[in-house]
């Protein structure tokens, strides 16, 4: 397939230009995302495209009650591509990303795989998996590496969103893992778990950061790295990337809602926090602990979630998660240089702390390789198988894959 993005030009006051007219007129925009995400149902709501989009303050595009991009006003669309090249749906920019970051199946390129727990106590108490993410941002904060970092906050027991966090409270405020409906989806009667920390990111551009961390998942750190790879502001501001296991997100409605208590005993309202590892952990507020297999609710999974290949996310300067290290405890892949910096600085100034081999639990982490790259393989196999089905016209619509019988009510 030839390449088909424009030659762009970026004037000195930020402002872009297609070099050629072949290129104006092949630049793909919005309309092929409609065409090539939308309609398909691998939308994955990052709100990217929308945060991102070049006509800027006259805004071309927007996102929806629902949470899905769509013209606000076509005429204010500048036809710039930049919205199509940055989709993380989109994989023509893939191949040099993969080229720039050495990488290769089937975790990616990466220096050293450790398992690691913060050391510090308020950070353990709500935290999922070790608390490592948390203790790393803190260490980076209060040396004075970042002037903040996006993360997702706690708005109460389904409540979360991406937030900029300037202060040490902020990044604590962030710890653990819960349901969340946006105020404008939850209002719709709609839950996510996804956090959209793309649209956050947006907002940078008012500020006077000029250093940040990003915590995301793969979707969102792929993004960020093509913003980087074509220079589109205010990636360059992103100096750290701490990328999530990720497997899917869930999202459902008011019925879906109903069916998963109802199937599972418990209502939403009582889940203290949850975790997805090899399964996915609910705790309730009366601290029972329940494990429910990850095939089970497959089904509340984002649609666009089954179409996507990478789980350790691949492109991160440092991945993380709980999978391969036995129970509050965090597996890292330190990747880049960046990252190797940020876990030396944390373990150093004692934030976190490493299980060594002569730790007594080392002999529980010695599987830790062979289990992310069963789980990577695992869900670049799904990825693949859907996306083959969609291109065969197998698959009119991702719906297809999540909804059967069961759970439509
Ligand atoms: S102006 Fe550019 S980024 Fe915005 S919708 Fe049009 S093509 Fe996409
Ligand atoms: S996945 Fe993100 S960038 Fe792509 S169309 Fe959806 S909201 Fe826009
Ligand atoms: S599986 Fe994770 S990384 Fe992939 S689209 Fe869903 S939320 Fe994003």
């Amino acid at each position: 397939m030839g390449c088909t993005y424009p030659t762009i030009q970026w004037y000195q006051n930020g402002g872009l230009i297609f070099t050629d007219k072949a290129s104006q007129e092949k630049a793909k925009t919005f309309k092929d995302l409609i065409q090539q995400v939308h309609e398909p149902g691998i939308c994955g709501q990052c709100g990217g495209c929308v945060s991102f989009c070049f006509a800027g303050d006259l805004t071309a595009i927007e996102m929806g009650p629902e949470g899905k991009p769509h013209y606000k006003d076509e005429e204010n669309c500048l036809k710039c591509g930049i919205c199509f090249l940055i989709c993380p749906q989109i994989s023509i920019l893939d191949e040099e990303i993969k080229e720039e970051y050495n990488w290769k199946l089937p975790i990616g390129n990466y220096q050293r795989i450790t398992t690691a727990i913060s050391t510090k106590k308020e950070v353990l108490e709500n935290c999922s998996d070790g608390g490592v993410v948390t203790s790393i941002l803190l260490a980076l904060l209060e040396r004075n590496l970042i002037d903040g970092a996006i993360v997702s906050q706690k708005t109460g027991p389904f409540g979360r969103k991406p937030i900029i966090a300037t202060t040490y409270e902020e990044i604590l405020s962030a710890a653990g893992s819960r349901f969340i409906g946006t105020s404008q989806v939850e209002e719709l009667g709609n839950y996510t778990t996804y956090s959209p920390a793309m649209r956050e990111l947006g907002n940078i551009r008012n500020l006077d950061l000029l250093r940040i961390a990003v915590v995301g998942t793969p979707c969102q750190i792929h993004t960020i790295r093509k913003m980087q790879n074509l220079g589109v502001t205010p990636a360059h501001v992103v100096k750290y990337t701490i990328g999530l296991f990720c497997m899917e997100n869930f999202s459902f409605n008011r019925s879906e809602k109903e069916y998963i208590e109802h199937r599972l005993g418990f209502k939403m309202e009582d889940i203290k926090k949850i975790n997805i590892r090899e399964d996915f952990i609910v705790t309730l507020k009366s601290n029972d602990v329940i494990y429910i297999p990850l095939k089970e609710i497959d089904k509340l999974a984002r649609p666009a979630c089954f179409a996507c290949t990478d789980y350790t996310n691949d492109f991160a300067d440092i991945s993380m998660g709980g999978i391969g290290s036995p129970e509050g405890y965090t597996t890292t892949i330190i990747r880049t240089e960046e990252g190797k910096m940020m876990y030396n600085e944390a373990k150093r100034n004692n934030y976190i702390q490493e299980i060594s081999k002569s730790h007594k639990n080392y002999s529980l982490v010695s599987d830790r390789l062979d289990k992310l790259t069963y789980f990577a393989i695992k869900k670049r196999e799904r990825g693949l198988f859907t996306l083959e089905k969609l291109k065969k016209g197998e698959l009119e619509h991702l719906k297809q894959m999540k909804h059967d019988e069961e759970i439509v009510t």
